[in-house]
């Protein structure tokens, strides 16, 4: 799948790429402090009862390269669903993450 290919391949005008998340939720040591990810374009969820969870970053990756953004910071929900058994039912995995996103662009005309 194409997220596993760093950014930086994809977006030949990005020199660098550079994600730090902090994870709050179940999974998640008591202060696990920001963690470097490095050229990452989605972020893993811990929970180990999620299905289908973590946050994709592509769209806000590609908004950032259209308006040459460098920082940006936000915080997502998980988009997964935690796995109910049989009695009990489905619901949203809450684990929330904090991230930063640090973009370096070549320079112009620099190939
Ligand atoms: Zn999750």
């Amino acid at each position: 799948m194409s997220w596993r290919r760093p950014f930086k391949e994809l977006n030949p005008t990005v020199e660098e790429l550079t994600v730090k998340v902090l994870e709050e939720g179940k999974g998640v040591a008591q202060n696990p402090g920001w963690q470097t990810l490095g050229s990452v374009t989605r972020l893993d969820c811990h929970n180990p009862l999620c299905q289908g969870g973590g946050v994709d970053l592509h769209h806000t990756l590609r908004e950032m390269v259209a308006t040459r953004r460098e920082e940006l910071e936000n915080v997502k929900m998980c988009g997964g669903v935690e796995g109910g058994g049989p009695s009990v039912a489905p619901r949203h995995c809450l684990n929330r993450f904090a991230f930063r996103i640090s973009l370096v662009y070549r320079a112009e005309g620099d190939r």
